[in-house]
């Protein structure tokens, strides 16, 4: 055992105090134990004397609201106590949510949505992990929808979705990505194309809301929804498009004074727009840190992670098995665009590929859509698979997949996402 692996550190915190950790290198894995006392993590209570493992990457917050014991074991890179946290601010959320729900499931209407909204690194994702997290400990089963296409938490970078919550996340692994609804966007920012962004949030609302409609405890329970940092010019104009498309009662808005009033100012009265602090503890990510978390959530997608790793299929199909499509053609100078067609048409425009040397690498959806037409830009996908080889003599198609073939659908669309396949 090197050194660093021998380090151990107790620490004494009191009531709302937070112990701060990151675990930075590589190779470092830093292991937290509750000795005594009650103490949560973004929300999720630890069991006491249980040992969580937490590796690479990992920017972690122990909070207790009645003072604990914990132990942390192994090399972090950066480890201190805070006193003030926005923690007060959060649980009051949480109980005014929380009074909106008590009041649906009396009267048989729907519960909160909630956005939460704001620039990058400001704790978006992790605000809603934790009023998901108190809700489903108050037994409430909310929908949880991601639009973070680039850092979003439910499956893989260049999507967006939702998933019911049924139990707190894993203090380790985040929420059980059983059945999320997922659809493809293809691109890492929604600037890229945001006639389709657009177009899938409409259909993403709609199909929550239809879930909503068809379980109660769900309805009464709400949806939380997490945003991406984009929120100036035509970000904050998708920000408004998605709070209408979702119906949404409440925004909460993270560390931005200037967003929080443009949104009281745009949006209707029943709207309710809060504004919260960020919390001391919010790491800011690099561009190279973004990139790096999109390559680790592609590769978790196929392979898995430390405690459930994955065993992924690899096969051949002959280009004639699979039919891959694009969304968004080159745009047409005005003079030239056919009659009634608008300038933005291209971008929402399905144009075939024939299997190339250009797709190596890159993640293609496999489609839910039965028909090979327009259906295909608004079906969600059953799955991600990744080129790792394109033969085009012998006409062969090689790809990573999650399970054995056949593939559930033969309609695949492209993503500018790649991944290298290093195993
Ligand atoms: P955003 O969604 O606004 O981009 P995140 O919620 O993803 O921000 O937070 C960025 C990073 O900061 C995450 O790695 C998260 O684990 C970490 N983080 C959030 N809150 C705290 C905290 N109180 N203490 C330490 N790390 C935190």
């Amino acid at each position: 055992m090197s050194e660093d692996k021998k380090v151990l550190q107790e620490f004494k915190l009191e009531t709302d105090n937070e112990l701060r950790f990151e675990v930075e290198s590589k190779t470092e894995k830093v292991y937290l134990t509750l000795k005594s006392g009650l103490a949560e993590v973004f929300g999720t209570e630890l069991v006491k004397g249980k040992t969580y493992e937490f590796t690479a990457g990992a920017k972690v917050a122990v909070f207790t609201w009645h003072g604990c014991v914990v132990e942390v074991k192994g090399k972090t890179d950066v480890v201190y106590t805070a006193k003030e946290t926005p923690m007060v601010m959060y649980s009051n959320c949480h109980g005014a949510l929380e009074f909106m729900r008590a009041d649906a499931e009396k009267e048989n209407k729907r519960g909160p949505i909630a956005m939460i909204v704001g620039p990058c690194d400001v704790g978006k994702s992790t605000v809603c992990r934790i009023l998901l997290n108190y809700a489903v400990r108050m037994s409430r089963r909310p929908i949880f929808v991601d639009l973070d296409i680039g850092q979003g938490q439910i499956s893989i970078p260049g999507t967006i979705g939702a998933l019911m919550i049924e139990r707190p996340a894993s203090i380790d692994e985040g929420f059980s990505q059983e059945a999320p609804l997922v659809y493809h966007f293809g691109h890492k920012s929604p600037s890229t194309n945001p006639t389709l962004f657009n177009m899938l949030i409409q259909q993403l609302a709609n199909t929550v809301k239809e879930r909503l409609e068809v379980n109660k405890k769900t309805r009464s329970s709400g949806v939380i929804i997490n945003t991406c940092g984009w929120i100036k010019g035509p970000g904050y104009k998708q920000l408004i498009n998605s709070a209408k498309a979702f119906e949404v009662d409440v925004i909460m808005v993270l560390d931005q004074e200037r967003l929080y009033n443009e949104l009281v100012r745009d949006m209707p009265n029943f709207v309710k727009v809060i504004f919260l602090p960020k919390s001391g503890g919010v790491v800011e990510r690099s561009k190279t840190a973004r990139s790096e978390y999109r390559d680790q959530r592609i590769k978790e997608y196929f392979y898995g992670t430390p405690k459930n790793s994955l065993y992924p299929h690899s096969f051949d199909l002959k280009f004639s098995e699979v039919k891959i499509y694009k969304i968004g053609a080159p745009a047409l100078p005005d003079s030239c665009l056919p009659l009634g067609m608008k300038a933005d048409d291209h971008l929402t425009k399905l144009v075939v590929l024939t299997p190339n040397a250009g797709i190596l690498h890159h993640i293609l959806a496999v489609s839910f859509s039965e028909k090979d037409d327009d259906d295909i830009i608004l079906s969600h996908a059953a799955g991600f698979v990744c080129v790792t080889n394109v033969d085009t003599d012998r006409q062969i198609i090689t790809l990573l997949s999650p399970q054995p073939k056949p593939l559930p659908n033969n309609i695949l669309v492209l993503s500018e996402l790649q991944f290298m396949d290093s195993h």
